[in-house]
């Protein structure tokens, strides 16, 4: 299915997304005296305001600023918790050990999961998620 977007500059232009970046540098050239922008993802790229708009879908900077904040962002979620004991007893169960206590963190450290930390800073983020390849390879090995 074609996607057609109007071009920023003329109303009248409606172009195929994908031509949109080849239309624009020759549309462009008409509006020499178009207001400028810059980019909030990469100061470098500088653009006529009314580009701006268009510029930020393709962004391959933002694309990389996505991922870097999906990253911290994705839940940690332990797969399954592991099953619980199921006492059938008619004893008190007063009188039974304490049941373990499901725990995330302990589970999560155990299991084939990556794992993130949050409040860190992006170095030790970055470290940290290094270990855990260098862990979770050990692992599945
Ligand atoms: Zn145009
Ligand atoms: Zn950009």
């Amino acid at each position: 299915m074609s996607n057609f977007l109007q071009c920023p500059y003329e109303k009248s232009h409606q172009i195929l997304e994908a031509r949109m970046q080849f239309h624009l540098i020759r549309c462009r050239r008409n509006h020499p005296n178009a207001p400028k922008g810059v980019c909030p993802f990469n100061v470098t790229h500088i653009f006529n305001d009314a580009e701006l708009e268009f510029h930020l879908k393709v962004c391959p900077d933002r694309v990389k600023y996505d991922n870097y904040c999906n990253v911290d962002e994705a839940p940690t979620k332990p797969t399954t918790p592991p099953p619980k004991p199921i006492y059938e007893s008619t004893e008190n169960w007063d009188d039974e050990p304490p049941v373990p206590s499901y725990n995330p963190t302990e589970y999560a450290r155990n299991a084939p999961v990556l794992r993130s930390v949050s409040g860190a800073k992006p170095s030790e983020r970055r470290r940290f998620r290094q270990e855990e390849h260098v862990r979770l390879r050990n692992r599945l090995d």
